[in-house]
């Protein structure tokens, strides 16, 4: 596949099993790959997966997984109130914690994670970004498969109130009639700046309440609200800044101040002092690292989509840089868990190889 001008715009090299490789060679028209090839894409998933998974070893791995704010059902899917990509329902969240219970793999807690796992075993943790209220709605499944859940807190937006930037810029593209495209190229724009240069311009577009969120899907959880989620055995709290800081935005200062801010809050709201960080859009470096890991954080996760392989390195700067699964809600969602099991998916190579610059392969909703 090759676009008008001829131009090569993307390569992954998968290694499977036996030794075969395969070269994919995805061309892409601009900045979105056309829904067609994704199909295609994802149908050889299903045929990787369904090759690959008699045969590859499942055991010695962790699968972490991302997901964002969670849709009660069709009306919350379509109430245009937040960017429905990732659409993930309560239904759906059920369905993915039985497909692995199923196939044998244990749902652990961060802090299983940080005491050390067993090397042999088969382990999945389930990870929220950004502190949604909606994510109250996965309490019963939870309680029903034992499974837990750690929830990465951007600190500022539960200590006021305020809805998520991407949310607000989501509605602002639907209210003047913005293509996808529109809303993609503004997106990549605002995830080279800083959250409170970009809340700013959307105050001054769309006035003084542009920042109240609309919903119970779209709001935070409140601090009192927080407080008593986290209280839940099943439930954990991980570090998600404080400003939803995209860091590699931010000077080695700032930064430290992003990091050691949300920890102090989420302290001060719930007693809960988080072990762990999520880097907002999966951005970080050698520093950021560093800065994490002084102030006494010892596991981070990106959005690179990868099985995590055992043991971890705990106390290592490799147990700062896990990968995760980002689970989409428009997709047979056993067609994914299969995926990310087998550890083979163009799908996800692709997303790997182009994470920031492709936002039809990268979901709209920054991690
Ligand atoms: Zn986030």
């Amino acid at each position: 596949v090759f676009d008008d001008a001829g131009k090569h715009l993307c390569n992954s090299v998968v290694q499977i099993p036996n030794d075969w490789k395969l070269y994919v060679t995805i061309l892409i028209d601009g900045m979105a790959i056309h829904p067609r090839i994704v199909q295609l894409i994802l149908k050889a998933d299903q045929i990787l997966a369904a090759c690959s998974l008699p045969v590859i070893r499942e055991d010695g791995a962790l699968l972490i997984f991302l997901f964002h704010s969670l849709f009660s059902g069709r009306e919350d899917l379509q109430s245009q109130v937040i960017d429905p990509e990732q659409g993930i329902t309560v239904e759906m969240l059920r369905r993915f914690i039985g497909h692995f219970q199923d196939q044998g793999y244990r749902f652990v807690s961060s802090r299983d994670v940080l005491a050390g796992l067993p090397p042999r075993g088969r382990y999945a943790l389930l990870t929220f970004d950004d502190g949604y209220y909606s994510n109250s709605r996965a309490l019963p499944v939870l309680e029903a498969a034992d499974a837990p859940a750690l929830l990465y807190v951007s600190t500022g937006n539960v200590k006021h109130g305020k809805a998520f930037w991407w949310d607000v810029l989501y509605r602002e593209n639907q209210r003047r009639g913005g293509t996808r495209k529109q809303l993609r190229d503004q997106l990549l724009r605002c995830k080279r700046r800083k959250t409170s240069d970009i809340e700013m311009d959307l105050l001054r577009d769309a006035g003084p309440a542009a920042l109240h969120p609309c919903s119970d899907l779209d709001r935070p959880f409140t601090a009192a609200e927080l407080k008593d989620f986290a209280a839940h055995p099943l439930i954990s709290l991980g570090n998600h800044t404080r400003d939803h800081a995209i860091l590699t935005n931010y000077s080695a200062a700032e930064v430290r101040e992003q990091l050691q801010g949300a920890q102090d809050d989420i302290r001060e709201m719930t007693g809960f002092t988080p072990e762990s960080v999520a880097y907002p859009n999966g951005n970080q470096s050698a520093e950021i690292v560093r800065a994490a890991i002084d102030i006494g954080l010892r596991m981070g996760v990106g959005v690179q989509s990868s099985r995590n392989h055992l043991p971890l390195q705990l106390d290592s700067p490799k147990a700062m840089n896990l990968k995760r699964f980002t689970l989409l809600g428009d997709r047979p969602i056993e067609a994914q868990c299969r995926a990310s099991r087998a550890g083979l998916s163009l799908y996800q190579a692709l997303r790997n190889a182009k994470p920031r610059a492709n936002a039809e392969l990268t979901p709209i909703s920054p991690a």
